[in-house]
């Protein structure tokens, strides 16, 4: 008789790795999801439709690849772990537009990978339980890349989603922020308990909606030092801008004199701390330190 239950019930779950003898590998942070009723909500959330192409990132067992192939146009997989390409193939055969990748993500080129796979182009979503050990390079991965990604509808830390989400003058408002702010419009669209993972891991997540803007939330001139800027800002936390910048840019009395008028001229007061700076403050200091860099180098 045909097993109709989805492999996240737990039962299925315990079933699939026994019959295939498969041991997690915590290394690789696999934290199984056993709750088909967060699947659910996450495939409404992503707002999945036969007109689009999803990529997903760690199927494991294929607990979320079932509810992606069921509702998506085609969905490519990246899984590390060779060891669960028998597995999926088993758990998946009842669908033919899933195409599984035994690939690290992080060393993928993702636009030639896409444009192999998919057959037509469609609005795409990355949706993904993330290992926990490399959200943000992930993240970071696929936002850098020339893919046109539309959305990433991501689980990862709570913690983690919160510093993302996180507003200016907070604890939580950091370079992360900053970085995928500048890309993408973010939400928090639900909390997921420890206890619906397997093995359980030691905190909450999140399921984090990321939406791409259609323009940079910010214009600059160059976004490798307004990257450089940004993480400058948050090296030492309790430090005012302005010890931060001297510790990363130096501090020989040319470089000072050109920090200082770059802030003076970003009417942006030194003894801030760079919690309270908004991305267009940002923008605005970079901006004037890229126009002004001649000084800097000249010195
Ligand atoms: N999607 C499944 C679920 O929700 O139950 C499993 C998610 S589990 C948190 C993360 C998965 O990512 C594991 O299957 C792991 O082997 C895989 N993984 C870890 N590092 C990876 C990498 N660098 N590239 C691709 N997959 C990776």
């Amino acid at each position: 008789m045909k097993d109709n239950r989805e492999i996240a019930v737990p039962s299925k779950t315990k079933e699939i790795l026994a019959r295939h003898g498969f041991t997690l590998k915590k290394s690789l942070g696999q934290n199984f999801l056993t709750e088909p009723n967060i699947l659910h909500k996450i495939v409404q959330t992503a707002n999945i439709t036969k007109e689009t192409n999803v990529i997903e990132v760690g199927p494991g067992i294929g607990a979320l690849t079932e509810h992606l192939a069921q509702n998506a146009a085609q969905v490519l997989a990246f899984e590390i772990d060779q060891r669960l390409l028998l597995v999926l193939e088993d758990t998946l055969q009842d669908f033919d537009n899933v195409t599984i990748v035994n690939q690290d993500v992080l060393q993928t080129d993702l636009v030639e990978v896409t444009n192999e796979v998919f057959s037509k182009k469609l609005p795409l979503k990355v949706v993904a339980n993330l290992p926990y050990y490399i959200t943000t390079p992930i993240m970071m991965h696929f936002l850098v890349s020339s893919l046109a990604v539309d959305e990433m509808i991501v689980m990862i830390q709570k913690e983690v989603a919160e510093r993302i989400n996180a507003e200016p003058g907070t604890k939580a408002y950091g370079s992360l922020t900053i970085a995928v702010q500048y890309y993408m419009e973010t939400e928090i669209s639900f909390i997921v308990p420890k206890t619906v993972f397997v093995p359980q891991p030691n905190v909450d997540s999140a399921i984090l909606k990321l939406k791409r803007r259609e323009q940079p939330q910010v214009q600059l001139l160059n976004e490798k030092a307004f990257f450089k800027l940004t993480k400058a800002a948050f090296a030492l936390r309790r430090k005012t801008l302005w010890n931060n910048l001297q510790h990363t840019y130096g501090k020989a009395p040319e470089t000072k004199a050109w920090l200082q008028e770059c802030l003076e001229k970003a009417a942006i007061e030194p003894s801030r701390r760079g919690e309270t700076l908004s991305l267009e403050e940002f923008a605005r200091l970079s901006n004037t330190m890229e126009e002004n860099k001649e000084k800097h180098e000249l010195s």
